[in-house]
């Protein structure tokens, strides 16, 4: 398929500036909002087709989330999209300064498989919002959502504004081969840097959603039981596969064996089983003999499980681990959660920050000296303090990663500016003209220069 027909025609739609007018936007993000609405049953049936994901799943950590990002959208652009007032230096009066968000052009936006509806959607509210023309290719991998994700846009919207296209590497990388003015990722660091150097041939700045090795750091002082429920919650949501969750843990060597009872408590409570609907495939086959190759029989302390056919694999809990194991080699995206023991909290700062940079760090402790010094040393994307994940649930904070979990944020506002660019202008009377500022020059000139530049 050639792609370069349908951005021209983005192009030339962006050009006829209808998409800056704020009652388009919104009209397109309403008619967004009650197409998700209408298609609510199909959207829920297509992704327990893909892997089993509940609707209670689907909705609190996905459609709630776009929901929600459509409303703030509406109800923020003429806030966000107007005219921002700045302060004016001494040398520039009587002259007024403002910034004027303006949209980016024709977007790409790239999604990764795990949360298909959110990863696809939720820039995509920001890059309507923001007044862009929009390409979005979501992930190939959940087949039944991509396919409704394209139905759902291309069905409803002109592709001169909004296309949907379904496809892979293949596909994915025909569209990097043309010009875009904004590429938004979600993926794996690897896919990353495919992105980025293609991105870089026409200077297209990018935003990159990666992945990484995010961890839960516990110390002695924590409160070990809640900390145990709220990990072990959000390690086997998705079964594990999920950018933010706690990759794997490190604690104080003291309180191990205390812990190690909670988490395997919690999980037997919890009871994990596709029949009560609170547990999810593995995506695909690939990724369940990547995970069973990972999961090292010696050190399984709870779980260890599989079943291939079904695509199973029980939450299970590794010790004995260290950081030389081939599972804490990689991302493990999966319901492996291996625990690491640490008895100096130097060493944890050492470890973390000698490998890349996670997209999440999680810090459990009661103790505000700890806490102050794990936030200050340690460079992660986002992250909590005594929870996980729900950092991501509250759109006022801006989320994305750093080094190689990625570059760029959104939600919320931070999502909007990502599709805008910030125009700075001064805007000056005729009727002042400072004669200083031009020649010829002497050391008077130059004394005044000194001294109004300060200002
Ligand atoms: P992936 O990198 O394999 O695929 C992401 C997208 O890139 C897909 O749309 C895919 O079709 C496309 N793609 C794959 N190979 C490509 C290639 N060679 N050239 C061009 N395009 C290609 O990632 P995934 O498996 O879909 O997702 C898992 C990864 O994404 C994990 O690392 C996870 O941590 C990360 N992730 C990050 C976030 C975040 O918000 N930071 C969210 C979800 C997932």
């Amino acid at each position: 398929m050639h792609y370069d027909e349908t951005i021209k025609l983005q192009r030339h739609f962006f050009y006829t500036n209808e998409t800056r007018s704020i009652d388009f936007r919104i009209d397109q993000l309403k008619k967004l909002k009650s197409i998700l609405h209408l298609c609510e049953t199909f959207l829920y049936e297509a992704i327990y087709t893909d892997f089993k994901k509940s609707e209670f799943d689907t909705y609190s950590t996905e459609l709630s989330f776009i929901y929600r990002e459509i409303d703030e959208a509406i109800h923020h652009l003429p806030e966000w999209s107007g005219h921002q007032r700045a302060k004016t230096n001494i040398i520039n009066l009587p002259g007024r300064s403002y910034i004027i968000p303006e949209p980016l052009g024709v977007c790409l936006i790239i999604g990764a498989w795990n949360y298909p509806y959110l990863l696809s959607l939720l820039p995509l509210v920001s890059a309507m919002a923001a007044g862009n023309t929009i390409i979005l290719k979501p992930s190939e991998i959940p087949s039944s959502t991509s396919a409704l994700i394209a139905e759902m846009i291309n069905v409803n919207f002109d592709p001169g504004y909004l296309f949907a296209v379904e496809g892979g590497a293949m596909e994915t990388t025909e569209l990097l081969n043309q010009k875009f003015d904004k590429i938004f990722f979600t993926g794996s660091t690897a896919v990353g840097k495919i992105v980025y150097q293609a991105a870089a041939k026409n200077l297209t700045p990018v935003t990159l959603e990666l992945g990484g090795k995010s961890p839960a750091i516990i110390t002695k002082d924590s409160n070990l039981k809640d900390s145990a429920k709220r990990i072990v919650w959000s390690k086997f949501l998705n079964a594990g596969q999920t950018c933010i969750s706690p990759d794997y843990i490190l604690i104080d060597v003291s309180v191990k064996e205390k812990f190690l009872i909670h988490l395997r408590d919690y999980i037997q409570k919890f009871d994990y089983s596709f029949e009560n609907k609170n547990y999810v495939q593995i995506i695909n086959d690939r990724n369940f003999q990547r995970l069973v190759g990972l999961l090292d029989k010696t050190k399984v302390y709870f779980g260890g499980e599989s079943d291939a056919e079904t695509r199973y694999i029980a939450p299970t809990i590794l010790t004995g681990v260290s950081f030389d194991d081939p599972i804490m080699t990689e991302e493990i995206f999966g319901p492996l959660l291996p625990v690491i023991v640490y008895s100096d909290l130097d060493d944890v700062i050492h470890s973390i920050n000698s490998r890349p940079k996670p997209l999440a760090c999680y810090i459990f402790t009661n103790d505000h000296e700890i806490r102050d010094k794990l936030l200050s040393e340690i460079s992660f994307g986002g992250g909590a303090v005594n929870d996980t994940m729900m950092q991501i649930s509250n759109h006022h904070l801006p989320f994305g990663g750093t080094g190689d979990s990625g570059m760029g944020s959104y939600h919320g506002k931070a999502g909007f500016a990502t599709f805008s660019h910030f125009k700075s202008i001064v805007d000056k009377p005729f009727w002042f003209e400072p004669k200083i500022k031009y020649p010829p020059y002497g050391t008077t000139k130059l004394a005044w220069i000194k001294w109004l530049m300060k200002l």
